[in-house]
């Protein structure tokens, strides 16, 4: 089966995150069918292994995710969506492919040293990320990773362009809900009550002074049902949080429960602060990031990225292993990703093959 096939075939089999049951057997099937051996991860994942000469020990993971998303396609392909309302739209049927053809090609010539391991990982669209749960069933116990490596499909880049980033490149993401409860009552009777809306704009106007370079905090829903004299007993609100920076997130996430309390303190409110904690973000290893873009410079075009607001799970791998995420351009005729119409050229599953295929053979660390 080529790259192109077996991509057609998830494209046309699009299944929501954390449900990728017919995408895994596919996949664990056209492994089978290579003659590579592999086993499940996080139960919708698929983890293959070939091993190549040398110390075994050595590991190189080379990661794709596999999940759609809940849209109705409007592409008009022939390969188009036959699960209606679920839809291939952020390219992760590429990256599926371009693994599957680097696994092919890497099992044919079998000429690198240690062992290649190939991460099909359900869930990347959806908390916690598939790729917690494929590190919390930690897959490479008594291997020593020297490398993890990702690509992403990018319309904002050409067929054969490659795009890099060296250090943080996409952010981590938190969701923020607040709830802040007081005594309701009479607008009018203000000794009586404890102002939920008050405290609730205090809080808000406070968060927003914590934004700064390195971090975004945005409140983007505040829910008061009260009326023109009445203060409500409970004002909700919640906003999304990002950095670059594990350390300055850990310390945000002090500054908004010390916000909270201060602001009740004030009005008599009580506000719970819950934060549910996404994914970490992406840090690039600074000497893989040095070989992407020596190998993209050399074979294809490399081009310089700043880094992005958007959150990716690969993070949790980059938290734990030296790794690298590329973005795989997929011309801008493609679209925008997300969206019913998204529509990557495929010519850039052979490119993305070649260079993940090289790339794995030039990650020298640890040898
Ligand atoms: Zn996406
Ligand atoms: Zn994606």
């Amino acid at each position: 089966m080529t790259p192109i096939e077996f991509r057609r075939t998830i494209h046309r089999n699009p299944e929501l995150s954390f449900v990728e049951h017919k995408t895994a057997e596919f996949i664990e099937a056209s492994l089978a069918a290579e003659g590579i051996s592999c086993r499940r991860v996080a139960d919708t994942g698929v983890v293959a292994k070939i091993e190549g000469r040398g110390d075994l020990t050595r590991a190189v993971v080379l990661r794709a995710d596999i999940d759609a998303l809940p849209i109705v396609e409007a592409t008009g392909l022939e390969y188009s969506s036959v699960n209606e309302g679920v839809m291939h739209a952020c390219g992760h049927d590429v990256h599926a492919a371009v693994l599957f053809g680097t696994l092919q090609r890497l099992n044919a010539e079998r000429d690198f040293e240690g062992t290649v391991f190939g991460v099909f990982q359900p869930g990347e669209e959806c908390n916690p990320g598939g790729a917690s749960k494929v590190l919390a069933e930690n897959p490479f116990a008594g291997y020593n990773v020297v490398a993890v490596i990702g690509n992403h499909t990018d319309s904002g880049l050409e067929v054969g362009q490659i795009g890099v980033c060296e250090g943080p490149f996409m952010a981590s993401n938190d969701e923020l809900r607040l709830y802040v409860r007081g005594r309701g009552g009479h607008g009018a009777m203000r000794d009586k009550i404890d102002d939920t809306v008050a405290a609730a704009a205090n809080i808000i106007a406070r968060l927003n002074c914590l934004n700064e370079d390195e971090l975004v905090l945005s409140i983007g829903k505040v829910q008061a049902e009260g009326a023109t004299n009445i203060i409500p007993d409970l004002v909700y609100m919640e906003g999304t949080m990002r950095t670059f920076d594990q350390q300055l997130r850990e310390h945000i996430w002090g500054e908004i429960a010390a916000v909270a309390a201060d602001v009740d303190s004030y009005f008599g409110t009580t506000t719970q602060v819950d934060i549910s904690h996404g994914y970490p973000s992406v840090v690039n290893n600074v000497e893989l990031t040095d070989i992407v873009r020596g190998l993209a410079a050399e074979r294809f075009e490399a081009v310089e990225l700043d880094r992005r607001y958007t959150a990716e799970d690969f993070g949790f791998y980059t938290v734990q292993y030296p790794s690298v995420f590329y973005r795989l351009g997929v011309g801008s005729a493609a679209g925008r990703s997300h969206t019913s119409t998204f529509a990557p050229d495929e010519r850039a599953i052979a490119v993305g093959v070649d260079f993940m295929s090289e790339l794995t053979l030039r990650v020298k660390i640890g040898l």
